[in-house]
């Protein structure tokens, strides 16, 4: 792997006098989260590192697989920019872009794209949405293609790709919606030229297209000479048997010479594309339907598994096949999840339902993987409760009670920190069965009436039908 820039180096480079301009305390704090990609170089101000200083910086820090940004605002997509060639050698940065493709003379064009825009799915903590709407054009028509990308940059957030290799069609694209930034795909090797040029003249980023390595490898670097800053690289896409071998082997090429090897040939975000099956294969009944759309599914998992910077597949359009992109990204989220960082969310005292001041309190951690079940098992039992989330530094209950970041003193600060029992009429607090021996402690650092419940949050309904009895609580309380 290419060597990364040690803390110690970008240090030196700075003026060390802890001025906070950059929002953090030290000098030294900058630079573990410009490592960690937590803050820009910019935020350290010019008149405390001066250009010269600065450039060396941005030289040490620029990873080896160059990032490219598409889109505006608040959807805008970041792909590769990667350091790691394996998620355990250190973080990937940005997750693989799921694309959807649709094309120009699709009659419900603009129902689709609206559709796609909006997908969101919540799971585990976190919103799950698609990156991109790939447009193709069918028509063949310059200013059909151009009016129907307008019409569709207007109605969605979402970044889009223009895709056609005619340069006539793209650049009658690009006249109408530049300023949304869109991806331009694909400069080949007849087309180059003209690509690079409109790119360069919009500032726009492109995606290179060839099979041949090499050839796709020297478009990219005539692109880069003529000014073109954003490259991506398109291998091309073929599956089947001893295809899919060949695709996902020229992938993985690209990101090894440039991960590894630190190659500038290849330092570029890779692009994959599933969607390519429904050209070759042309399903004649609902089977072969089902068997093109496994298989498009199987190569973008291949895809996803090896960190293609991003994929763009065609089914996903429709509510009939919303298991595609609902597959992908559940695999997505659980490839890039950092495993270094246990994922958590904020301590608190929150609302289940309609809580009253006679309603039961549960205790639980702010490990996400805990607090999101435990409370989802609290509505599906119908039960009004108060939830305190106590912060464990993201570790779940046994984990936190072990290492001590769950701990009767931690609860009572949380206690105290939220006013949980100003929200009740009572002093009673329902810890989770694997925190049972922090019972006693609880109870005299806490001042509350300490219920040891079920040990999994799903026999919370049976625990309260058949256990829960407040007065008896509050009596053995108030006798102490
Ligand atoms: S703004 Fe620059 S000089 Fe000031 S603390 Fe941050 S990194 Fe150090």
């Amino acid at each position: 792997m290419v060597k990364r820039a040690s803390p110690l180096q970008i240090y030196k480079l700075l003026d060390r006098s802890n001025c906070q301009s950059c929002g953090r305390k030290t000098c030294m704090e900058f630079v573990t989260d410009l490592l960690e990609r937590r803050v820009k170089l910019e935020d350290c101000p010019e008149n405390h590192l001066p250009a010269k200083k600065r450039q060396q910086i941005q030289d040490l820090i620029a990873p080896p697989q160059s990032p490219l940004e598409f889109g505006k605002g608040d959807r805008m997509v970041t792909i590769g920019g990667e350091e790691a060639f394996h998620r355990h050698d250190l973080t990937f940065f940005n997750q693989t872009a799921i694309a959807v493709e649709v094309y120009d003379e699709m009659p419900d064009l603009m129902d689709v794209v609206k559709y796609l825009d909006g997908f969101a799915v919540f799971r585990i903590g976190e919103n799950l949405t698609l990156d991109a709407i790939a447009i193709r054009c069918t028509s063949n028509n310059p200013e059909m293609y151009a009016k129907t990308v307008k019409l569709v940059a207007d109605a969605v957030k979402i970044p889009l790709i223009l895709c056609s290799f005619n340069i006539e069609i793209l650049s009658a694209a690009v006249a109408q919606i530049k300023d949304k930034k869109p991806l331009l795909y694909a400069a080949t090797k007849e087309n180059w030229k003209e690509i690079g040029k409109l790119a360069g003249e919009n500032n726009l980023p492109v995606v290179c297209f060839s099979t041949n390595t090499d050839e796709l490898v020297s478009i990219a670097q005539s692109l880069e000479t003529m000014g073109v800053k954003n490259i991506a690289l398109d291998p091309g896409t073929m599956i089947g048997p001893g295809y899919s071998s060949a695709t996902l082997n020229k992938l993985m090429q690209i990101r090894y010479s440039a991960i590894r090897d630190g190659s500038a040939l290849t330092k570029y975000p890779t692009i994959g594309v599933p969607a390519s099956i429904w050209a070759i294969e042309k399903p004649k009944s609902d089977d072969d339907f089902f068997a093109v759309q496994y298989k498009e599914a199987l190569a973008a998992v291949m895809m996803l598994s090896v960190d293609v910077s991003m994929v763009i597949i065609h089914s996903g359009r429709t509510k009939e096949d919303v298991w595609m992109p609902l597959a992908l990204m559940t695999y997505r989220q659980n490839i890039f999840t950092d495993p270094r960082i246990y994922p958590r969310v904020d301590a608190g005292f929150f609302k289940v339902g309609n809580p009253n001041r006679k309603s039961p309190i549960f205790m639980t951690s702010n490990y996400r993987m805990t607090k999101i079940p435990v409370e989802q098992d609290i509505k599906d039992s119908h039960i009004d409760a108060w939830l305190l989330v106590v912060d464990t530094e993201g570790l779940g209950i046994e984990a936190g009670v072990a290492g001590g970041q769950l701990s009767s003193d931690k609860i009572a600060e949380a206690v105290k920190e939220f006013k949980v029992f100003d929200a009740v009429d009572h002093r009673v607090l329902v810890i989770p069965g694997m925190a049972a021996r922090l019972s006693g402690a609880i109870e005299d650092d806490a001042n509350c009436y300490v219920v040891v419940g079920p040990g999994d949050s799903s026999g919370l309904q049976k625990y309260m039908e058949k256990e829960w009895d407040l007065d008896k609580y509050m009596k053995e309380y108030n006798e102490r």
